[in-house]
């Protein structure tokens, strides 16, 4: 079996083909010192059901009494399944998204069996509040050392498992006839060759850091977004896999993007992404190029809203936005925003801010402020640990929850632009991981996992869903591939 992509779910559907007996060879674009696509940048962080602190200790051994003595709420079937109808406006793939939703909890054990730990994300999925964190629920726990100890974990287990690892391998086609696909032509470390298999498993991404692609599917503008993580998701594994008529199926217009710092570079860089991030916005206004606000900060909390902003502020004029925050919620700020690589102004008087921020209408920010001031409920106490409807009244554009007013010094604003994390458009696949054709057939010997598969999501996402999909979904696509070939003879 050949896997082409060396992220989690392409590493997933090794391990599982493996583990059915299957001899796999897995295909990675990227050096060695880059392996792991979108994976390595991510925060390890995946969206599970959990039915309390108990299903939490299960994948977390090692937390101590204080730190099970956390508010790590619950998680249900029927919360997650709620989250991705709402979310997605309702178009989420029922039966895709059934096998997230019950899948979710036992991929976590399958993967803590290949050897990576898990811990609970104190501090940036809860909050602590008298004494207590208390989550927000879903997203609560991250595996050890981030995306990068999810990835060389995975890595590890591979290696162990004796999946036969290419680096530099560059897929360029799929060798296909009227019996199905059969292998790869890949150029590994700049020799093109073609490589037969039984079965291929596409695991290799969307077409996120393609800036033509971005542009003519996500639309005007979308070239000049920052990408967030690896630069080597071209869209090449659906290209591929379209010239063969593969069907592409869900959000083609759609992708996950943040609001980002506003100078980043124009790809992740491992050593400085996590510092771009500019996630504390619900604590914050935000303001465009003419002062004005533009979103409802507080809708939901943030993992509700975030991957669905970037695309606000693209479509802001000369897409940027900056964010302000006054005293009172600093505490509150992502450790991010003390790092260097931040397009930061501090101000004593908020006169003086506007006057600061770059490219701003400074009269207009003001009449924004005090606008905003003056419609901020009073006696709604502040919570950042729920959404505490302490809201505006009266604008046109509300702020649903966390309105403080602006009014302690002192202010500080910080930069933005879109920053893209993944897109959404992918190829139709059967509750096996096959891919489907156009003629709507599965096509024989052909899978695929993680940001490749489309259906799942539309317009938004519920933050930490992607690692857990690409798992599940790659360990679903590696069993039944490994089993088809056992089955079915294929060779
Ligand atoms: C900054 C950032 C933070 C994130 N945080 C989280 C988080 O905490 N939790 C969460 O659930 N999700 C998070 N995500 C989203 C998450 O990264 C993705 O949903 C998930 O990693 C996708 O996994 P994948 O295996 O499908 O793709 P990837 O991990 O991107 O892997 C794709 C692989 O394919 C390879 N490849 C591409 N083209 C070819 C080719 N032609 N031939 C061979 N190989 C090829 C790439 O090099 C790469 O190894 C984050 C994303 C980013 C960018």
């Amino acid at each position: 079996m050949i896997v082409v992509g060396g992220g989690n779910a392409a590493l997933c559907a090794a391990l599982s083909a493996r583990d059915e007996g299957a001899e796999v060879l897995l295909l990675e674009r990227a050096p060695q010192e880059e392996r792991g696509g979108n994976s390595s940048f991510t925060e390890g962080l995946m969206r599970i059901v959990y039915r309390g602190a108990d299903d939490i200790k299960a994948l977390s051994p090692e937390l101590t009494v204080a730190e099970m003595a956390s508010d790590f709420g619950t998680y249900t079937e029927e919360q997650f399944f709620d989250d991705m109808a709402r979310i997605t406006q309702n178009r989420t793939d029922p039966d895709l998204c059934e096998i997230l939703v019950k899948n979710s909890n036992d991929i976590m054990h399958w993967i803590k069996g290949k050897g990576i730990r898990f811990l609970p994300q104190f501090g940036r999925q809860s909050f602590k509040v008298e004494g207590q964190f208390k989550f927000w629920g879903g997203a609560t726990l991250a595996a050890v050392g981030g995306g990068p100890g999810l990835v060389d974990g995975l890595y590890r287990a591979a290696g162990k498992a004796g999946v036969k690892i290419l680096y530099k391998a560059w897929a360029r086609d799929l060798v296909h006839s009227d019996e199905g696909v059969s292998g790869v032509v890949v150029k590994v470390d700049g020799v093109t060759q073609t490589l037969h298999a039984r079965n291929v498993i596409l695991a290799c991404g969307g077409f996120e850091a393609n800036a033509a692609w971005r542009s003519r599917h996500l639309g005007r503008g979308w070239d000049l977004a920052k990408v967030r993580g690896t630069r080597y998701n071209t869209g090449d594994g659906l290209e591929m896999a379209m010239r063969i008529g593969a069907q592409p199926c869900g959000h083609w217009s759609g992708c996950h993007s943040v609001g980002w710092e506003r100078y980043a570079a124009d790809f992740g860089d491992p050593a400085v992404t996590d510092d771009y991030e500019r996630d504390s916005y619900p604590f914050s206004i935000m303001v465009n190029a003419e002062g004005r606000r533009f979103l409802d900060e507080g809708a939901d909390i943030r993992n509700y809203t975030y991957a669905k902003y970037g695309r606000v502020i693209l479509d802001q004029p000369e897409q940027f936005a900056w964010q302000i925050f006054d005293a009172k919620v600093k505490h509150l700020l992502r450790p991010e925003y003390s790092s260097k690589h931040v397009t930061r102004v501090t101000a004593k008087t908020v006169e003086e801010l506007a006057s600061k921020l770059d490219g701003v209408d400074a009269g207009q920010v003001l009449t924004t402020i005090r606008e905003y001031n003056a419609a901020v409920t009073r006696g709604v106490p502040f919570n950042p640990n729920v959404k505490d409807g302490l809201r505006t009244e009266g604008l046109q554009i509300p702020k649903s929850n966390w309105a403080n007013p602006i009014d302690t010094p002192p202010f500080e604003g910080y930069a933005v632009t879109c920053g893209i994390t993944f897109t959404f458009g992918g190829l139709r696949i059967t509750t096996e991981g096959q891919v489907v054709d156009t003629n709507h057939q599965p096509i024989p010997g052909l899978y695929a996992a993680g940001e490749m598969v489309g259906g799942l999501f539309y317009f938004n996402y519920p933050g930490a869903t992607g690692l857990t999909s690409g798992a599940i979904f790659g360990r679903l696509a590696g069993k039944s591939a490994a089993l088809a070939a056992l089955s079915q003879g294929r060779g």
